[in-house]
């Protein structure tokens, strides 16, 4: 289904970047990998890529955190694919605490590669997609990016943000072929979840698999988390033809979080 389409993926060395990576390649898109990690561990998600699915995979490291570095990357990677198709703004890191105690590095951090850097991307590739009348942008807010939770105030005010950055790229892309949406989801268990876990076993001391359970239930109706897998099965269908009208919306996949 999208044999020929050229995909980028950030933060994709690990969790729901690379689940998203995976789904898009076993579709036939080649796709540029980006993130942090063993070289080595790196290099054998990249090959297993190819190998299993027959499509290119290229890795582009590149620290999204900075304004030029995201451009460059975006041009890069479309040197490295000859072209980019789908864009999916993914990496994002979290930090938690008080207001009043939030580290100012740390809301910097966590502002500039969880929004400015879709801000980046987005301005990098737009054009690209324009001049092909197609394009896919997909970007990776959260549950927190409708609703908040105390102690997240530079994540939750960064996904709120994307979502609303989704918005504005669909209107200006309307009727040109470029859709732009956002995927909402709720508790998805990769490292940047598992650090918190840890830090719920830590606090109530219990042990880990009571602390996930703990996670669940203080959110996620469901009682169960979201796959990788289930979210680039997601991204797969934002950008297939059946998707062509849908532009601007957050689609939440969140085991109900969103609901109540
Ligand atoms: P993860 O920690 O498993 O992966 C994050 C990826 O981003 C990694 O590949 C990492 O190397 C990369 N990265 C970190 N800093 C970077 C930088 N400066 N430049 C480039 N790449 C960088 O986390 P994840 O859970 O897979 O999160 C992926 C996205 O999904 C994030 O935007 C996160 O906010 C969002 N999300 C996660 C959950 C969840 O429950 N895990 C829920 C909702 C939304």
């Amino acid at each position: 289904m999208l044999s020929g389409k050229r995909a980028v993926i950030t933060g994709s060395t690990s969790g729901i970047g690379l689940g998203i990576a995976r789904a898009l390649a076993s579709n036939g898109a080649d796709v540029v990998l980006n993130g942090f990690g063993d070289p080595q561990a790196i290099e054998k998600e990249r090959l297993n890529i190819e190998l299993e699915f027959g499509v290119k995979a290229r890795f582009i490291q590149a620290d999204l955190s900075q304004a030029q570095s995201t451009r460059q990357f975006i041009e890069d990677s479309v040197s490295a694919l000859g072209g980019i198709d789908i864009l999916v703004n993914n990496a994002g890191i979290q930090h938690t605490d008080l207001i009043e105690n939030f580290p100012i590095d740390r809301w910097d951090a966590v502002i500039a590669l969880n929004l400015s850097a879709v801000f980046h991307g987005t301005a990098a590739a737009l054009p690209h997609m324009k001049t092909q009348g197609w394009g896919r942008i997909i970007n990776i807010a959260s549950a927190h990016g409708l609703v908040a939770s105390a102690q997240k105030s530079a994540y939750v005010a960064a996904k709120h943000g994307v979502v609303g950055l989704t918005k504005v790229i669909a209107l200006e892309n309307a009727g040109n072929g470029v859709t732009a949406n956002a995927i909402c989801p709720g508790w998805v268990r990769t490292p940047l979840v598992e650090r918190q876990i840890e830090a719920m076993a830590a606090k109530n001391g219990t042990d880990i698999e009571t602390a996930a359970k703990e996670l669940l239930s203080e959110k996620q109706p469901s009682l169960q988390f979201v796959s990788p897998e289930q979210l680039g099965a997601a991204a797969v269908f934002l950008c297939s033809d059946a998707a062509a009208q849908m532009t601007g919306t957050s689609l939440s996949m969140d085991g109900g979080w969103t609901a109540r």
